[in-house]
């Protein structure tokens, strides 16, 4: 087999239920064998085509001829004190993303990754920092879930959760990559995937709001907001993007989304808490007003540090009064508490692990692109 022949191959990893329909159908095989393909790759991990054992020999021989099971090469691993554990995954030539199980005692989230870099440039952001490089394709985020869940050993235990939850709160926005986020959240929710329900895969955005509309059209995940200050001249300057997208724009869409799905829904609103930039008790009596119009909890995030950064992380004893006078107001209100940040794998500190010059300058010139087309 030459390398022309691998690189022409397709990658089941890489195509949704109706992409791997169409494909059954234009090699002349019913549909159905689709389902069976989401069985063996999704939910019992299998990456080698002779194995299964449903499919006719002529069909696995076919399939083996021209498809494979390829998952992101793993570069790195690394698990924290605290059972945090943080995987570097090359994609592609170059690029490389991360992402992180946080086990906690009744379940673990995988948080993933949607984009290799990010062009919302949050200024507390160490992925925005690192300027755009490019959309992470489906079986680049499919396979973080597949490498993660292979991760605790094969064969797959049936009916195991070791993954309960998935955020697509790794690097990028994920509303800046729509199909493949959406055919990944699709697969991640399918039973005969990963079997997650709709409410444990959440999708966190700093807030395109025709995406958010879009997205209330083909899916009814968990949403999370990235609102991180109450009025629009702060948040212009934390969230660049809120100048396309104001405060009350995003909200509007929200109820929106919130008003498509068929179940009663309270939505996360995530604050960065930083030491005296969005942390007084008056920033916090502002949001507790401006989220009247809509049932919401608050997760307050103190500010992770990284390298290049001048914020700073808040004190306790101000972070437990902002969330003290938001409890105060009926909001349910919590802390995340930082996990695995021995590592580097805490919010805000995905970056990869090769940063150098060139790249950067590159990145910024796509950046540019991006930007210009959000
Ligand atoms: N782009 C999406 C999803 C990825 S960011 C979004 O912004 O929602 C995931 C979460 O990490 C967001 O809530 C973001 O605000 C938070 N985050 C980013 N930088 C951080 C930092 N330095 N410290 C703490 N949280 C951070
Ligand atoms: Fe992008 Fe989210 Fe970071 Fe903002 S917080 S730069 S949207 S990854």
């Amino acid at each position: 087999m030459n390398i022309k022949t691998i690189k022409s191959k397709t990658n089941l990893l890489g195509l949704s239920k109706k992409q791997l329909e169409d494909f059954f159908i234009s090699i002349g095989e019913k549909p159905f064998r689709a389902t069976q393909i989401i069985k063996w790759v999704h939910q019992r991990g299998v990456a080698d085509i002779s194995l299964m054992t449903d499919l006719s020999k002529q069909l696995r021989e076919k399939l083996e001829e021209n498809c494979e099971i390829r998952a992101p090469d793993v570069v790195y691993e690394k698990l924290s004190n605290d059972g945090t554990k943080k995987w570097v995954i090359k994609v592609g030539e170059k690029d490389l993303i991360e992402m992180v199980l946080i086990p906690e005692k009744n379940r673990a989230t995988l948080c993933v990754s949607s984009q290799v870099g990010c062009a919302v440039d949050c200024s507390f952001c160490a992925t925005g920092k690192q300027g755009f490089s490019r959309n992470l394709n489906l079986d680049e985020i499919i396979g973080q879930v597949w490498v993660a869940a292979n991760s605790f050993g094969l064969p797959r235990e049936p009916n195991s959760r070791h993954i309960t939850n998935v955020v697509m709160m790794g690097m990028g926005e994920p509303l800046l990559n729509f199909e493949p986020v959406v055919n990944a959240m699709n697969l991640m929710t399918d039973d005969n995937a990963y079997g997650l329900s709709k409410r444990k895969v959440t999708l966190s955005t700093s807030g395109i709001v025709p995406k958010i509309d879009e997205l209330s059209k083909v899916s009814d995940v968990a949403l999370t907001i990235s609102l991180h200050a109450p009025n629009d001249e702060l948040r212009n300057e934390l969230v660049p993007i809120n100048k396309k997208y104001p405060i009350q724009q995003l909200l509007d869409s929200v109820k929106r989304y919130v008003d498509s799905c068929d179940d009663k829904r309270v939505t996360t609103i995530e604050y960065i808490l930083i030491d005296g930039i969005n942390d007084e008790l008056s920033h916090a009596k502002e949001l507790g007003e401006l989220l009247k119009q809509l049932p919401s909890k608050i997760n307050l995030i103190p500010f992770n540090a990284f390298e290049g950064s001048d914020y700073l992380k808040p004190s306790g004893n101000r972070v437990k009064r902002f969330q003290q006078y938001l409890q105060e107001q009926g909001y349910i209100t919590t802390i995340r508490s930082t996990r695995g940040d021995d590592i580097m794998a805490a919010c805000g500190q995905l970056v990869g692990q090769v940063n150098d010059k060139t790249r950067r300058k590159e990145r910024a010139k796509k950046n540019l692109i991006q930007t210009k087309a959000i």
